[in-house]
Order: C-alpha cells, then structure tokens, then sequence
C-alpha cells in the first residue's frame, strides 16, 4: 500500500511570468523541478518546468516562494 498522501494540487508555472531566477527550484523537497533553456539549442532563457509530475507532492512552498507570481496551485480531482 502506498504511503504517499493524496495530492491535492499541482505547480502550473506560467512561463510568461517566470524569469528563471531558480528560487523554486531551491525550495523543492522532492526535486522535481527544473529549469529548461528555451531554443533549439538551449541557448534561449530559462524556466521552470515541472519535470516530474508523479514525484511532486503538491505541497505548494513553490508557488508561495515564487517572487513572480508564476506559479499557481491548480486543483486535482
Ligand atoms: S521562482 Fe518563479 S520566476 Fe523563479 S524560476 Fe521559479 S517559477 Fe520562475
Ligand atoms: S508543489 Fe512542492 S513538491 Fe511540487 S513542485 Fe512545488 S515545491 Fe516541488
């Protein structure tokens, strides 16, 4: 039996608003956040992606740590 409790919520980062400065990244236990370059060969600017959807724990220190307001807390059935 798994352990894990459900999740009530995802990160859903805007990218418009995200300047890449990493904090969230920072602040994220489970490490499932990263930044990705944008551009063919990654030399664009960077955001956060949520890379690793299963492993979030929807614990939300993200999106209240996020000094752009670009990440929202999104309700999951
Ligand atoms: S803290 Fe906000 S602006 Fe900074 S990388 Fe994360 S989502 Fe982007
Ligand atoms: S909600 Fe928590 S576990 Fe999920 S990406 Fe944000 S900081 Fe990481």
């Amino acid at each position: 039996m798994s352990q894990h409790k459900p999740r009530k919520a995802l990160p859903v980062i805007d990218p418009d608003r995200c300047t890449g400065c990493g904090r969230c990244i920072v602040v994220c236990e489970p490490k499932v956040l990263w930044l990705e370059a944008e551009g063919p060969n990654g030399m664009g600017r960077k955001r956060s992606v949520l890379h690793d959807e299963p492993g979030c724990t929807g614990c939300a220190l993200c999106a209240l740590t996020c000094p752009f307001d670009a990440i929202q807390m999104v309700k999951i059935a």
